[in-house]
């Protein structure tokens, strides 16, 4: 029983790397690290590679850039304009 919740939970929710809750995916951004390496804000939320999430909310968000969250999720030097895009690209 409790197996089948959490697969559900799963299926439409992501964990947020700031606060770390379950939320939908449609209320969240993506943030997606590409094969190539490189870092984008995925608005489409269609671009494979390694995801994370981030609650599309602004304590979230401008937590997630003062503390640099992408930095630890992807274990590499996020550049600034993804963060930027995080704050402005609503
Ligand atoms: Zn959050």
């Amino acid at each position: 029983m409790q197996r089948r919740i959490k697969a559900q939970r799963q299926k439409f929710e992501r964990s947020c790397i700031v606060c770390r809750d379950f939320v939908e995916k449609t209320s969240m951004k993506r943030i997606a690290k590409l094969k190539s390496g490189a870092i984008i804000l995925d608005q489409r939320q269609n671009m494979g590679g390694r995801g994370s999430y981030v609650c599309n909310l602004e304590k979230c968000l401008s937590k997630c850039v003062k503390s640099k969250c992408l930095n630890r999720a992807f274990k590499c030097n996020v550049n600034d304009e993804v963060y930027q895009l995080l704050l402005h690209d609503a």
